[in-house]
């Protein structure tokens, strides 16, 4: 037999975006369900860092004066207006006031100092890098929101799956389906539900039908699109659903798990990750250069231009260069992405360990280099003899790569390529609503009782770049959330 359970809302997964739903829902006075499939809150929300939002307390008190329009229009430019201006402004705008409620719940924030950003770019860019709010201590930050939650009201079952809407004969959505962790099926009612089960980061292969793509690498929780996909049944349109490409990292080793370790960017101790965050010779799988490297001062410009060669690059260097990294770079190492190992390490000796492990390849001429990688001879080395040209006239004639990072020819063998791959942190986009987080269907008409935010929403960014303003698909999940919720409230008391 299923039961079934009554209540006004339920909301399917705890994400930033869920949680800002459910909690706004329940302060109006609403009985909420939130379903989750793993055993806590957050989803990739709790493992962000920052949250996007302007004209904040935090801003003022350190005299940082911010314009909402200024922000909507450089989202809007950035997006090229293919973004939904409606939406966007709404989210800009009501980003402070749902600061300023998870604070209220528990949640620690620290502006970061604009002059502290990861991404070097974005130095002393007060809207790329100065709107960036912090999420301090957060296990206990969010054992606050789920203590202060639960005491409004708001049920949570974990480890319990949403599976599918509920609708009735006018397609008006009337809850969700979902299995507990013991296989039991259950119907929940509902006046209003929230999908919020934040993208498909997880399911690789449609990520790699969208991406184009099998190269990526992935973080983040396993989100596996079932939200998508039932709201797609329920005649929503997904119109930009896309992977949240940040970085790249160094190719995972092929050998053993033990290696694995040493050569997956950002998780390893590796000092060998210094080579993937200076902005070296980058080249794709043709043995051309492709782009200004210094976007690895930027993790969406670096995952975009290396998206652009089909997700992977090389980095190729010469002896002389590791032995230089022994001592110190002469180029400086980004923080942006996972950030880089700063250990001593012997370079020469990781560097042919790195082909040991197959993440790297190894040639005493370019020739050979080109022969071990699969690239045309010709091409590589034309590619390194116009490189060592830019160098030594210090200008570069090819990307306009700025001159402090025109430093290290490629002269001395033996000489290494590293594979480098794009990351994703789960996926970004998803199904159009209105600028209040109302599932819309192909006609524009909304489908009654459905919401939804975050990494489900479409229209915020608009194709496969996300804007590179620091925290703005965290910062757009709790506020698209809290958005979802009020709307929720609104319909559910003017049917009373
Ligand atoms: C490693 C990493 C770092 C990031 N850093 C930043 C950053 O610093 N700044 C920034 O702006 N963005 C960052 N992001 C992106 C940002 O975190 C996400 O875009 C945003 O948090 C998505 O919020 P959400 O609520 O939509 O989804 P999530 O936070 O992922 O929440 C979705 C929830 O739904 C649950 N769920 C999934 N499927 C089901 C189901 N079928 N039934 C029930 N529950 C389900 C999940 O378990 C999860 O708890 C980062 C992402 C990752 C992975």
């Amino acid at each position: 037999m299923t039961d079934i359970y009554n209540f006004d809302v339920v909301v399917a997964g705890s994400g930033g975006t869920g949680l800002s739903a459910a909690h706004t829902a329940a302060q109006n006075g609403l009985k909420v369900l939130v379903i989750e499939k793993l055993n806590q809150i957050g989803g990739n929300t709790r493992i962000s860092s920052g949250f996007f939002a302007i004209d904040t307390i935090e801003q003022r008190k350190q005299g940082i004066q911010l314009s909402y329009d200024e922000a909507v229009k450089q989202l809007m430019e950035y997006s090229h207006y293919l973004n939904n201006g409606s939406l966007v402004k709404q989210v800009v705008k009501n980003a402070k006031p749902t600061l300023e409620e998870i604070k209220k719940m528990g949640m620690k924030i620290k502006l970061n100092p604009v002059t502290e950003t990861t991404q070097f770019a974005h130095r002393n860019n007060l809207y790329a890098g100065g709107s960036y709010h912090m999420y301090e201590d957060k296990p206990e930050s969010y054992k606050n929101i789920q203590d202060y939650m639960e005491k409004e009201g708001v049920e949570f079952w974990f480890d319990t799956s949403f599976e599918k809407l509920l609708h009735d004969e006018n397609g008006t959505i009337i809850g969700a389906q979902v299995t507990n962790n013991i296989g039991e099926i259950i119907k929940i009612k509902a006046k209003a539900t929230i999908i919020a089960t934040g993208g498909f980061g997880g399911n690789k292969d449609k990520v790699a039908q969208v991406m184009k793509t099998t190269n990526l690498r992935t973080l983040g929780v396993p989100n596996m699109g079932e939200g998508l996909d039932a709201m797609e049944e329920a005649g929503a349109v997904d119109i930009d659903g896309t992977a949240l490409i940040h970085a790249a990292q160094l190719a995972k080793s092929a050998v053993s798990k033990e290696s694995n370790k040493q050569h997956l960017a950002g998780f390893s101790n590796s000092p060998i990750t210094r080579l993937l965050l200076t902005p070296l010779l980058w080249v794709n799988d043709f043995g051309t250069r492709f782009t200004n490297e210094d976007v690895v001062y930027d993790t969406v410009k670096w995952a975009n231009a290396g998206w652009s060669v089909g997700g992977k690059y090389f980095l190729i260097v010469d002896s002389s260069t590791l032995k230089d990294y022994d001592i110190k770079p002469q180029l400086e190492v980004s923080k942006a992405g996972p950030g880089a190992s700063t250990d001593k390490g012997d370079f020469i000796k990781l560097a042919d360990l790195a082909v040991e492990q197959k993440t790297a390849f190894k040639g005493n001429s370019i020739e050979e280099l080109a022969e071990k990688t699969g690239m045309k001879k010709s091409t590589l080395c034309k590619t390194v003899e116009n490189y060592n040209k830019i160098i030594e006239q210090n200008e570069d004639t090819e990307f306009s790569k700025s001159k402090d990072s025109l430093v290290y020819d490629i002269k001395n063998g033996p000489f290494y390529a590293f594979i480098a791959q794009v990351a994703y942190l789960g996926t970004i986009g998803g199904v159009r609503t209105d600028s209040h987080m109302r599932v819309l269907d192909k006609n524009l008409n909304i489908i009654r009782g459905l919401y939804t935010g975050g990494a489900n929403a479409g229209g915020y960014y608009e194709g496969h770049s996300y804007p590179a303003y620091e925290g703005l698909a965290s910062g757009f999940a709790w506020t698209s959330g809290r958005l979802a919720g009020l709307a929720a409230v609104k319909d559910i008391q003017n049917k009373e």
